[in-house]
Order: structure tokens, then sequence, then C-alpha cells
């Protein structure tokens, strides 16, 4: 019950800058060894409707606010964020299962995301528009500015409660919105320590809204409501793609899921790009979108790369997320774990050759490497979010870069997220930027690479829209284009 004695000031749903009690309640426990850690509000329809009524006031007192006004109140929550830091790291630990130096590092990104925002408040700016060019203007003088929109729906995923959950937070606030989230069911926990930041560094009442409960009882409603101008969602493509269709003509903005992956050619810096890949394969159990799920080897290098990964990935110290030790601690549920390990069986009775895992004890998946795939197969084309890597070979580099593409857009979705690319032949570097169809092509990385700073998203299934606070601003905005007509 570690959580709830932090929590004792925060349970409920945050509605207008008060906690409020729920209609009913749901427990939250660990994904390692299924303990309570938590327990948090099922919103209904009422509760969802009072949180977007809220909003609809709060947007009033934060697009009154000035921005430099905005900026400090986002500066005062990261320093709060940055001061619990433990309290944070435990919250994450405890209902995620996320091993505790990744949950650590999340919090520090998620210091840095709203720091990043708050300097954004400072930046909305337009520009002035030459209208005495255009034929017909003359004696206009034009200017655009950016808007707030107005109330802000964001849903998150379960596999970054934190940084995630800031992401849109920061940037909804630094544009002078107001905002209701519904984070995930199974790590609801972290949002609501976030909540009660926000209400500590004195945000309006109403400014930042949390209610929590299941994604059809809580979300939709949230997606349907036409008050909400804008959806900023980060989850599957499934969940994606019903958002899309229930919003009808509002904005949406969509991160959605992958099968990243990364390319290593003879030239490379193997031993990094091993280090690399290993992180990309295996952090978080491989339940991130930009898992470095598929690894395409050149063959000079195939043999001895894939033996030292094999290696290590049997090596890497697997078990209680709250072990400073832990490099590979448990998946979010029973659930999951069972889709991966038949995803592995199922490779295999393709074929496939399993070198190393392929089992699971409780909701610990071992680290799994598969060769002797082809794209066609799930565990390449489809999205495993598990802590599994494929291995395939190229002869040249340019069927590297097509092999890549082909396995992104060979599953039941047409994925674009994120490759990572070694090698050490800038004109080859070069040909990667240009022919991988993603939204993220990293040089000398592995897929699993980001700053926070940086615009983010996928293309095609992946996504629409770009995160990190400068783009994410620009997304949670309106152009307004003024016009002044300075007669004859
Ligand atoms: P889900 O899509 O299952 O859930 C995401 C959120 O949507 C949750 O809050 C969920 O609520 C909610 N939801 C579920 N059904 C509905 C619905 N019908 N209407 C509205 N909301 C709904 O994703 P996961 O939480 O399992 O996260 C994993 C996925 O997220 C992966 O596909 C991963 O790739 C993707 N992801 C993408 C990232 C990116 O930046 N591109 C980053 C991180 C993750 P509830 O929890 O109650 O079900």
């Amino acid at each position: 019950m570690l959580i709830l004695s932090l929590m004792e000031h925060s349970a409920g749903l945050l509605i207008g800058g008060e906690w409020r009690t729920a209609p009913s309640w749901s427990e939250v426990r660990s994904p390692w060894d299924s303990a309570v850690v938590g327990r948090v509000g099922r919103a209904g329809p009422e509760q969802v409707d009072a949180a977007v009524r809220a909003a609809e006031h709060g947007f009033d007192l934060v697009a009154g606010l000035p921005a430099a006004e905005r900026a400090r109140l986002l500066r005062r929550a990261s320093a709060l964020v940055a001061e619990r830091r433990e309290r944070f790291a435990a919250a994450i630990i405890a209902e995620s299962g996320k091993p505790r130096r990744h949950a650590a590092a999340e919090v520090d990104r998620a210091v840095e995301t709203l720091r990043l925002s708050s300097e954004e408040a400072g930046r909305l700016h337009g520009e002035t528009v030459p209208l005495d060019a255009a034929p017909g203007s003359a004696r206009r003088r034009g200017y655009f500015i950016r808007v707030p929109l107005g109330v802000v729906g964001a849903i998150t995923p379960f596999n970054f409660p934190l940084n995630l959950v800031c992401h849109k937070v920061g940037p909804a606030l630094a544009a002078g919105n107001s905002i209701v989230l519904k984070p995930a069911s199974a790590t609801p926990l972290t949002a609501l320590l976030l909540g009660q930041v926000f209400i500590e560094a004195g945000l309006p009442p109403g400014a930042l809204n949390i209610v929590t409960g299941p994604g059809p009882a809580v979300g939709l409603p949230l997606v349907r409501d036409i008050r909400v101008r804008l959806i900023t969602f980060t989850g599957s493509a499934a969940v994606g793609e019903t958002i899309r269709t229930e919003s009808g003509l509002r904005r949406t903005a969509l991160e959605l899921g992958a099968n990243c992956g990364a390319i290593v050619d003879e030239t490379a810096d193997l031993d990094a790009a091993l280090e690399r890949c290993l992180a990309g394969g295996f952090a978080y159990s491989g339940q991130v979108c930009i898992h470095t799920q598929r690894l395409y080897l050149h063959t000079a290098i195939a043999d001895e790369f894939t033996r030292r990964f094999v290696e290590r990935a049997r090596a890497l110290a697997c078990g209680d997320p709250a072990d400073p030790a832990t490099e590979v601690g448990p998946m979010i549920n029973r659930a999951a774990v069972e889709a991966a390990l038949e995803l592995v069986r199922s490779a295999v009775e393709a074929g496939a050759e399993l070198l190393c895992g392929g089992t699971a004890e409780n909701n610990l998946m071992h680290p799994t490497v598969l060769a002797r795939v082809g794209p066609e197969l799930p565990v390449v084309c489809e999205e495993t979010f598990a802590p599994v890597v494929t291995v395939e070979t190229f002869k040249d580099f340019d069927s590297g870069l097509a092999m890549f593409n082909r396995g992104s857009s060979a599953g039941t979705r047409d994925y674009g997220l994120a490759c990572g690319v070694f090698t050490s032949d800038l004109n080859r570097a070069f040909r990667a930027t240009e022919r991988l169809a993603v939204g993220n092509v990293y040089v000398n990385d592995s897929a699993t690479f980001r700053a926070d700073l940086a615009p983010y998203g996928g293309v095609r299934d992946s996504g629409t829209g770009r995160e990190g606070p400068r783009f994410a601003v620009e997304q949670m905005t309106d152009i307004r284009m003024v016009s002044f007509n300075l007669g004859d």
C-alpha cells in the first residue's frame, strides 16, 4: 500500500481544482507481485461532463494569465517534480513495474519536459504579413497571432505514466489552454501525483482536471464531447483509429504504435551499436513505442554481432523493478506476457530460430532473440511491445533499408515511427535519412533514442502530429490572421 500513503491528499478525481469523490473505485496493482499499490476513482459520464465544464471555466482563467505567469507556473511544477523525484520514481515503479533506473530517468525527463514547456509560453508568436503585396490589398497592414484552442482532452498510455503526461499537460498550459486528462487505468497514480504538484504550484482551478477510469467509459465521452477542441492521444493504433472516427471534424494529435528497428552495417562501431541496440531492445521489457524490435545486420558482421547480442541479452539482470540492479522487470500484465509468448511460439512454428528467451515467470518475460525470420511474420511486422528482438541479415546497405521499410508495412498496420542506423559511411547515412519511411531517423543511435525538445512523432499508422513542447504548442494553438485597412 505504498502509494496509498503517498496519495492520502490526492485520491479521487481532480475537477475544478479540488479532489472529488468518484461513484466507484478501482484498485491499482503492481505488475511485479500483484500487491495493491493504490485505489483510484472510476469516473462516469457525469464526472467527465463536470470535468469538461470545469475546464471551460479553467480556460477563461488560464487564457487570461500573462505568458510570464504561465511560464512561472510551469517552472514551479518542474521544480516540485524534481524535489519529489524519489516519490515519483516510487510511484512509477509500483504501478508500471518499470525498473528503478528507468523510472528515475523518466522523472528527470519529465522535469525537463515541463521546463521546456515553460519556455514555450514565452515564444508564442506570429509574423507580419505583407498584405499590400497582394493585388487588391493595398493600404492593408497584416499579421497573424497564435491563440489557444480552449479545452484540450488528453488520453495517455501506461508505459510512460509521467513524461508522456507532461508532454501533453506542459504544452497545453504553455499555450493558454485548459486540459482534461484521462491517464491509463494500469498506471493512473503518477498522473494524480502530478495533479497535486500543479495544485501546489498555484494553477488556477479547472486548468488541469484528471478523470480516471476505463477507456471506453471515460476516454470515449471525452473524445465525443464537442466542447473539447483537441484530443491529444498517445497509445495503440487501434484506439487511435477509434478516436479519429469518433472525434468528427475536431482536431486530433495521435502518437501511435510501431515496430521500430535498427540497421547495422559492416562499417559501424560494433561495440557502440551493440550497447544501444541492447538497451533499445530490452529497456522496460520492450514496452516502449520506439522499442528496437527488429535488427537488420550486414552479413559481414551478423554472426559476431548476433552471438555477442544474445550473450548480453542472456546476462541481463531480470527481477524486482525496485532493485537498483534490475535491468529487465515485469511486463504490465499476464495478458501481455501471453500475447508475446504466443508471437514467439508461432514464429518458431513458422521456422524462426529461437536464440534465447521465449520463456516467462509470472509477468516477467525473459529477453528473447529470434533469427531466421521474414517480413510477414507477426513477430516482425506487428508491434510486439515485449522484450523480443528479431534478427535479419542483408548483403548491401540499400537492401537493408528496403527490408526495414518492407517490415514496417507488411502487417495489419503500415507503421513508420523510428529507425536507428549504425554506419560510419556518411553517404549511406544520408541515403538512410532520405529513404527510411519513418518520422525519426537516428544515425548511430538505436530507434529508442528521444530528446524531449525534438519534434517527435510517426507517419502513416504511427500517428499524426508531433510532440516536443515547441511542436505540441503549434498543434495546441490556432493561427488568427489580423488585417488593418488604413483607408485611402
Ligand atoms: P491503449 O491504446 O490500449 O490505451 C491508451 C489509452 O487509451 C489509455 O488511457 C486507455 O484507457 C485509453 N483507451 C482505451 N480504449 C479507449 C477508447 N475506446 N476510447 C478512448 N480511450 C481509450 O495503449 P496502451 O496503454 O496499452 O499503451 C501502449 C501503446 O501505446 C502501444 O501501441 C505503444 O506503441 C503506444 N505508444 C505510443 C507512443 C508514441 O509516442 N508514438 C509512446 C508510448 C506508447 P485504459 O487504460 O483505461 O484502457
